[in-house]
């Protein structure tokens, strides 16, 4: 028996792949509906996340699809809010999953049993209805995600408390209304600072954003006009990323990200541009720059009464409200600190799943994780990965070789990515997905489908690594992942190509054989 907590994007994926493996789930959900982050409402409720209705998906519905449950192909490429929902709805009936869904019902504390040691097996307390309920169970998922606790780090901002105009932070916006002819001032320049940033920009007076760090800006609509993770998340990038020597490689990036426009000449080089952190997916921020609606300037160094003053600017700048897109913080309320402990929103965590001290391996956390693409997957990889283990089909490392590894991990994070603010939860997408897929015996093998199936491995080496690529074998292996594969860039035309003549097909696959012959040949020759 197996208690999942939360049905959002990971729990549901938990309850699907715990049925999978003949385990039993019971999934907590305390609200009342399916979706977790997903789930537009209008009101901000307590412990959940919180949207604004203009939330569109910054992976595309290729590289975020189940592994065995691809997207509508008339759903655009990339998804606004209410469509993901109804695609999640949609894989919650195909795989049954609501009949194993509680909802009104708050976990309250999770606690080892006092023979966990040879049982493995823990209390968990719920709530529903104001009445408590107590129960054992085998094992816990934990799916309850992290951006329901808004970070609001005013002690960073000296004199904030004398700022005499309004001021919130980036979860409680939902409409850009209440920008109306105001100076506005975002804070932050993650995904969210930009979105608002630009909405705000419609309406308001004036808006500027203050970046410390500055960030990489990608359009959705990358080379070609095909989807940015569809060109850059592929087997072939990943290898030459990964094996490049460190300088080459960010200069690599530093030219492609550049290519688009200037990023110095904008003002939003990354203070650090070494360092891979989550990139802005915006496709109006560069014109709005160009065309004056919106100003960046560096972080802020003091708040006055009606103005704030920006690090290395003499110049004060008058504002009437700022909106802190400072992130979330990550919590686990119902876990004791002795069994996930959260240091600078990092848990020390195996493979960013399993807490390394348990004497049984019958706690994982799912989607705590900021890979540099689709969250989706990987969420399902995890998923897949969990219930193995805790079948008992899959062994965990000795919890040394696991600790040592997990040190490694923060000390090569502070080199590659930063260990600052939202960084280190990051990691390389393609390889984290391969390394849990090898786990389990599902990661595709290139060399072995060069013999049986040319065309199939030229696709999977070079097109883009759709998650699919994880049910060709092993267990959970589903017979239309090879369809679904050849297929994935009808699907991403179908919704585009609305008036092109009949009987025209994709360019990109012949393309991609002409190419793809050539850079095998060099693959092969390297030693792949
Ligand atoms: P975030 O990515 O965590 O960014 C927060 C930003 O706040 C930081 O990058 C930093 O910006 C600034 N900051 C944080 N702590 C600070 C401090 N102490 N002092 C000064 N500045 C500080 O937060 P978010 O933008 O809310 O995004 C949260 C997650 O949701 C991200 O993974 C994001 O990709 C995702 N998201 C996705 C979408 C979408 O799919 N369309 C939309 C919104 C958010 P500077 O370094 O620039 O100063």
């Amino acid at each position: 028996r197996v208690a999942v907590v939360g049905a959002g994007v990971s729990g549901l994926a938990a309850t699907k792949c715990c049925l999978d493996e003949g385990l039993e789930p019971t999934c907590f959900e305390q609200s009342q509906d399916i979706g977790g982050l997903w789930r537009y409402t209008e009101h901000i409720e307590a412990g959940r996340p919180s949207l604004y209705p203009s939330v569109i998906s910054n992976t595309s519905k290729e590289m975020s699809a189940f592994s065995d449950f691809p997207f509508p192909e008339h759903f655009p490429v990339f998804l606004p809010n209410a469509l993901l929902l109804d695609y999640l709805r949609r894989y919650a009936e195909h795989f049954s999953l609501r009949q194993h869904i509680k909802f009104g019902t708050t976990v309250v504390s999770i606690r080892q049993r006092p023979d966990f040691a040879t049982t493995g097996q823990w209390n968990v307390v719920t709530e529903a209805a104001g009445k408590q309920t107590s129960d054992v169970f085998d094992a816990v998922m934990v799916c309850s995600g992290n951006f329901s606790e808004p970070s609001l780090p005013l002690q960073c901002f000296p004199g904030i408390e004398r700022f005499g105009g309004q001021y919130f932070h980036s979860r409680q916006y939902k409409h850009p209304d209440v920008f109306q002819g105001k100076r506005v001032l975002v804070v932050g320049m993650g995904n969210s600072g930009v979105d608002i940033a630009v909405e705000a920009s419609r309406v308001a007076a004036k808006v500027t954003i203050s970046t410390g760090r500055g960030a990489w800006l990608i359009s959705r609509v990358f080379e070609h006009g095909y989807p940015w993770d569809m060109i850059l998340n592929t087997r072939f990038m990943s290898l030459v990323k990964t094996n490049l020597p460190g300088p080459l490689s960010w200069r690599l990036i530093n030219y492609k990200v550049n290519q688009w426009f200037n990023h110095e000449n904008y003002g939003l080089q990354p203070e650090k541009s070494w360092l891979v952190r989550e990139p802005v997916l915006n496709d109006d921020l560069p014109s709005y720059i160009l065309t004056g609606r919106i100003t960046i300037r560096p972080g802020v160094k003091e708040f006055k009464d009606n103005s704030v003053l920006f690090h290395n600017c003499p110049e004060e700048e008058p504002i009437d409200m700022v909106v802190f897109c400072t992130g979330y913080n990550v919590s686990f309320p119902f876990l004791e600190e002795s069994v996930v402990r959260v240091e600078n929103k990092h848990a020390s965590l195996y493979k960013y799943v399993f807490p390394t001290h348990l004497q049984k391996p019958t706690l994982a956390v799912l989607g705590l994780i900021k890979p540099l693409g689709a969250i989706m997957p990987v969420a399902e990889m995890q998923a897949r990965w969990v219930s193995r283990v805790f079948k008992g089909l899959c062994q965990l490392p000795s919890q040394s070789v696991m600790e040592k590894e997990v040190n490694e991990k923060k000390k090569n994070q502070v080199q590659w990515f930063g260990l600052t603010f939202d960084e280190v939860l990051k990691t390389e997408w393609l390889v984290y997905l391969d390394t849990l897929a090898s786990f389990i015996g599902a990661k595709p093998s290139v060399l072995g489908l060069l013999c049986t199936d040319p065309w199939l491995a030229l696709t999977i080496f070079f097109g883009p690594c759709s998650p699919y690529q994880y049910r060709l074998g092993g267990p959970g292996r589903w017979e239309g992942a090879r369809q679904a594969i050849l297929t994935q860039w009808d699907r991403v035309l179908k919704p585009t190509r609305t008036r092109a003549p009949a009987g025209s097909s994709s360019s990109f696959p012949s393309l991609l054989i002409v190419l793809g012959f050539l850079l095998l040949l060099a693959a092969v020759i390297l030693g792949f």
